[in-house]
C-alpha cells in the first residue's frame, strides 16, 4: 500500500472534488470538530476542552451550526460556563471602563493611534475568536501541507489535480500561499502555469451555468434541456466563496 494515512482524506476531496477540492476537506475537517466539541464523546462534559471553548468561544457561523447540530443540552453546558466567563470578563471591562476618556482624539476620523472603547474593543476581540474557526484552519493548514507533499512526489495526483474543476477562489488564495512557500521556484512557475488557465477556464464555465440558468426562464426556452445550469445557483456561490450553500446541516448522529 503506497498510500498513507494522512494522504487519505486528499484522495478522497480528488474523489469528491466538485467545484472545489478543498471545500470538501473543510467540510470534513469542520465535520468532526462539530463531533469533537458536541458529539457523544462528549468532550463538553470535559473541564480542559470547556476553558478552551470559553476562552476562544464561537462565532455568529458557528452558532448556528451548533444549534441546527441537535444536541441543546450540550449546548447548554457550553454555554453555561461561557456565560460565566463572559459574567467575569465584563465585570473587570465595566470596572475599569472610563466614559470621560473614550472615543476622545478622533474617532473614527482620527488617526490610528488614538484610544478606542474599552468596551467595545473587548466585544470586538471577542468576536475575533472561535474555537472550530481555529482548529480548522489549523488542521486544515497541516492538509495544505500533504497536499503539496503529494503535488511534489506523485505525478499521478498532479494529473488529478489538472482535471478537476479548480478551485473556489477562497481557497485558491490558500493554494496560492501554500505554494509559495511549498514549491521551489521551477516547480512553482509549472504550478501556476497548469492553474492560472484552470481556474480560468472554470470561471468561465460557471459563468455560462449561471447565463443558460437566466435563459432558461425565457418561455421559448421552457422545453430546452437544463444543460448543467440546474444547480448554478449553489455551483456559483461555492466558486466565489467556498462551502456548497445547498448542503443540508451536519446533524448528531443518533
Ligand atoms: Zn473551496
Ligand atoms: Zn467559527
Amino acid at each position: 500500500m503506497k498510500e498513507q494515512l494522512h494522504t487519505i482524506p486528499i484522495a478522497d476531496a480528488m474523489a469528491n472534488a466538485g467545484e472545489c477540492s478543498l471545500c470538501y476537506i473543510e467540510r470534513k475537517t469542520e465535520e468532526h470538530m462539530m463531533d469533537f466539541v458536541l458529539g457523544h464523546g462528549a468532550s463538553y462534559m470535559e473541564a480542559d476542552i470547556r476553558d478552551m471553548t470559553d476562552r476562544e468561544g464561537f462565532c455568529r457561523a458557528h452558532f448556528k451550526k451548533m444549534f441546527d447540530y441537535g444536541n441543546s443540552l450540550g449546548n447548554a453546558w457550553i454555554l453555561k460556563t461561557l456565560y460565566m466567563r463572559h459574567l467575569e470578563e465584563m465585570d473587570r471591562e465595566f470596572k475599569n471602563f472610563k466614559p470621560d476618556s473614550a472615543g476622545k482624539k478622533g474617532g473614527i476620523f482620527g488617526k490610528k493611534e488614538t484610544k478606542g472603547n474599552s468596551i467595545a474593543d473587548w466585544i470586538r476581540r471577542r468576536d475575533s475568536s472561535c474555537f472550530i474557526c481555529t482548529s480548522v484552519k489549523n488542521t486544515f493548514l497541516a492538509y495544505m501541507k500533504t497536499f503539496f507533499h503529494m503535488y511534489k512526489t506523485d505525478p499521478d495526483f498532479r494529473r488529478q489535480v489538472a482535471e478537476t474543476k479548480g478551485f473556489c477562489l477562497t481557497h485558491f488564495a490558500v493554494l496560492c500561499e501554500t505554494a509559495d512557500s511549498a514549491l521551489p521556484a521551477q516547480e512553482r512557475e509549472e504550478f501556476y502555469r497548469v492553474m492560472l488557465p484552470l481556474m480560468r477556464e472554470n470561471f468561465s464555465r460557471i459563468t455560462e451555468d449561471v447565463s443558460w440558468f437566466i435563459e432558461k426562464y425565457d418561455y421559448k426556452n421552457k422545453d430546452a434541456d437544463w444543460r448543467d445550469s440546474k444547480d448554478a445557483i449553489q455551483r456559483g456561490m461555492q466558486k466565489l466563496k467556498g462551502s456548497d450553500p445547498s448542503l443540508p446541516p451536519h446533524v448528531l448522529k443518533k
